[in-house]
């Protein structure tokens, strides 16, 4: 039987991406192979819970909320995660994915919703983005930059513009919590003229920035 390592399973605001303020279930699974300089979910690198993708399943329809996401970690760090995410596409769940942009999102189903990072300089973990992954990016994904401070920026908008990013997909740029000014960010989006969309992580305005399970 297919089983995932679970950190925890819990409903909550979707509070970055397109869906930002919908309600959503979380799956965050467990383990990611990056280390961001500014992560802000360490307390999923290790530990968690075996449990059968149908159970993983039962669990997410027990809250009865359209909108699901698996996040992690890095969700497709674990193997079974695809099978995890056609099994609720198939229960007629809206599925969204957060990752980190290191792992090979081609073996995703169709109509799961990519939120992918490329990671910045910034992260120390630059050197981690697989660059093939843009190529697979659907009109319907997003990709996400999060940004430390002004380098960060630069770099970024250097890689839109050579993918021609903001063609393809939706573009999210958030501040690094606590490490860069929103109010600085946004004059750089705005200077930038380009259709680009910034993003604050509302749940860490709604509930303690350090909470688990939010
Ligand atoms: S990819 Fe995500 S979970 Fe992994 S270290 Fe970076 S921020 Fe943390």
């Amino acid at each position: 039987m297919d089983k995932l390592t679970v950190s925890e399973i819990y409903a909550s605001i979707q509070g970055e991406s397109s869906y930002t303020g919908f309600p959503c279930v979380f799956v965050r699974l467990t383990g990611c192979p990056l280390r961001c300089r500014w992560c802000d979910t360490a307390h999923a690198f290790k530990g968690g819970k075996e449990t059968t993708v149908d159970d993983v399943l039962a669990q997410v329809l027990e809250h009865n909320i359209q909108v699901v996401e698996l996040t992690g970690g890095e969700p497709l760090a674990q193997e079974h995660t695809p099978a995890l995410m056609q099994l609720l596409i198939d229960a007629g769940k809206t599925v969204l994915i957060e990752t980190g942009g290191s792992e090979d999102i081609s073996r995703l189903p169709a109509k799961a919703h990519v939120i992918m990072d490329i990671k910045c300089p910034g992260s120390k973990m630059h050197d981690r983005n697989l660059w093939s992954n843009i190529e697979v990016l659907k009109p319907t994904d997003e990709v996400k930059f999060v940004i430390a401070d002004q380098a960060d920026f630069d770099w970024a908008i250097s890689v839109i513009h050579e993918f021609r990013l903001d063609e393809k997909c939706q573009i999210l740029i958030s501040p690094a919590f606590g490490l860069m000014d929103p109010k600085d960010l946004a004059e750089l989006v705005v200077g930038t003229k380009l259709n680009i969309r910034m993003q604050l992580q509302i749940h860490k305005y709604i509930w303690n920035p350090k909470a688990k399970g939010v």
